[in-house]
């Protein structure tokens, strides 16, 4: 755990008490400060209570006496409305941060590496670390994905943090900065917590808000518009490096991927299409930005491709399960909107899709340049009645499965009788999963475990 020294004697109210909110209070209070929780669900109090942590409603304490609201990212800040705590810290003028802001007044000696974008932040993480640490230098990782930031190892005087970091997290910093901040794409995508794709392309920027040390390194994918328009405006400005990343065209000065042919500054390539765990173009965007990061550390080309050929990729995106007979079955749960399940589809052939959930955005019939690879789709959760609609202007067959049980023997059923060569049941929701699950983990992990208890030859 990291000792809050930062704040040491100040007054710290924090909202939000799952793992991060948890691991907060308790390196708060490691470093001496003052600190009351809450959450405004009396189970998640429980362990707050355990702990002899004190317990103090933040929309209704006095904050004249407060120094600062430390919020959990999941916890509205501005919409659909504030939180009446950030409200109340904000009336009084107080600062409503997240971990990340303590994270960062605390590990002065740790080179800090921010990954934002809409999609492909936990892929591309995870590869910077496991690349950081093939070429032994020593990394650690948290944040959105992995331990929360402040349960991290504290010996950070040498170490690199990569962190995964949501709008959310951004939109609670205030003076953290990153060495090297990487933004990889931005598609529309928790609109109605930013107001709209303005508000939300706005947050996402905050990556590159703070300067930290003499020389800055940017690493942009360029693939959309916002990210041109990034990259160009950064560019224009003293102590950035900016390198571009590309799963589609040339960059020069950058690494691009094209065909599966990754080239980097120097004209070395890579034949990136060959990377099991790391299929389709989305994944060559992720290769080229931690490439791009590796190469910062002056890691060889030849080292740097050695550690990705170790890389086994990571549960719940594209994660193909099992195999039975001819008939594969892929877990995609992370897909929760329409531009992640555009990748799989793209990739796939002959697909039973089971999708639904609760819908972000739904225009599939736009979106999805792929669904001709649909053979049929098993529609579950809040959205399915929507879903229908546009599949069915397009003619693709739908079945109202309900539930993910139901799903995935309807698509299983339908596969063995067509009798393709190698069809597929893919898990792609490209909807949260809420309505159903906690989240999307326990989503995939239920398909998981249907569909190999289904390859033990047990009744699903
Ligand atoms: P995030 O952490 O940003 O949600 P993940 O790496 O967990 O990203 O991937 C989430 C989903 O998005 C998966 O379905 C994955 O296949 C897809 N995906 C991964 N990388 C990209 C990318 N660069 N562009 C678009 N989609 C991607």
């Amino acid at each position: 755990m990291i000792s809050v020294q930062s704040r040491q004697f100040q007054q710290i109210a924090v909202l939000g008490l799952g793992t991060s909110g948890l691991a907060t209070a308790r390196a708060l209070l490691s470093g001496g400060a003052e600190v009351s929780v809450w959450d405004d669900d009396p189970n998640a109090r429980k362990e707050a209570l355990n702990e002899n942590i004190a317990l103090a409603n933040p929309a209704t304490i006095d904050w004249t006496g407060q120094d600062a609201l430390v919020l959990s990212p999941g916890v509205p800040l501005t919409h659909p409305t504030p939180h009446p705590a950030a409200a109340a810290a904000r009336a009084s003028g107080k600062p409503v941060i997240g971990d990340i802001e303590l994270l960062f007044e605390n590990a002065s000696g740790a080179k800090l590496v921010g990954v934002t974008g809409t999609n492909g932040k936990s892929t591309t993480s995870a590869l910077i670390h496991h690349v950081l640490q093939f070429a032994n230098i020593t990394a650690q990782i948290g944040g959105n994905f992995g331990p929360p930031v402040l349960s991290l190892d504290p010996v950070l005087t040498t170490t690199t943090v990569v962190l995964e970091l949501s709008s959310y997290q951004l939109d609670l910093i205030d003076k953290a900065a990153f060495d090297v901040a990487v933004f990889l794409n931005l598609t529309p995508d928790h609109l109605e917590r930013h107001g709209d794709i303005d508000g939300y392309a706005k947050a996402k920027k905050r990556i590159f808000r703070n300067p930290r040390g003499a020389q800055q390194v940017a690493v942009i994918g360029v693939d959309d518009d916002y990210g041109m328009a990034i990259a160009s405006e950064l560019s224009e400005k003293d102590g950035w490096n900016v390198i571009r990343v590309s799963a589609c065209q040339e960059t020069p000065n950058g690494i691009h991927v094209i065909d599966g042919f990754l080239t980097d500054q120097e004209g070395k390539s890579f034949d990136v299409s060959a990377l099991g765990p790391l299929r389709g173009k989305h994944n060559w965007q992720n290769v080229a930005a931690a490439w791009a990061v590796a190469r910062t550390y002056n890691i060889t080309s030849e080292k740097i491709a050695a550690s990705l050929k170790t890389f086994s990729g990571l549960p719940h995106r594209l994660e193909t399960v099992a195999k039975i007979n001819n008939i594969g079955f892929v877990n995609d749960s992370k897909a929760t909107n329409v531009e992640a399940t555009s990748h799989a589809l793209a990739l796939l052939d002959d697909i039973y899709w089971i999708a639904g959930g609760v819908a972000k955005e739904i225009q599939l019939a736009t979106a999805l340049p792929h669904l001709n690879h649909v053979r049929h789709a098993y529609l579950i959760g809040e959205a399915a009645e929507e879903i229908a609609l546009e599949l069915e202007k397009i003619r693709i067959p739908v079945t109202h499965s309900g539930d993910l049980y139901t799903a995935l023997k309807e698509a299983h059923a339908d596969a063995v009788v067509d009798d393709l060569p190698s069809p597929v049941v893919l898990l792609s929701p490209a909807c949260a999963s809420f309505d159903q699950f906690s989240n999307f983990e326990q989503r995939g992990d239920y398909f998981r475990r249907l569909v190999l208890s289904l390859a033990a030859g047990h009744e699903t």
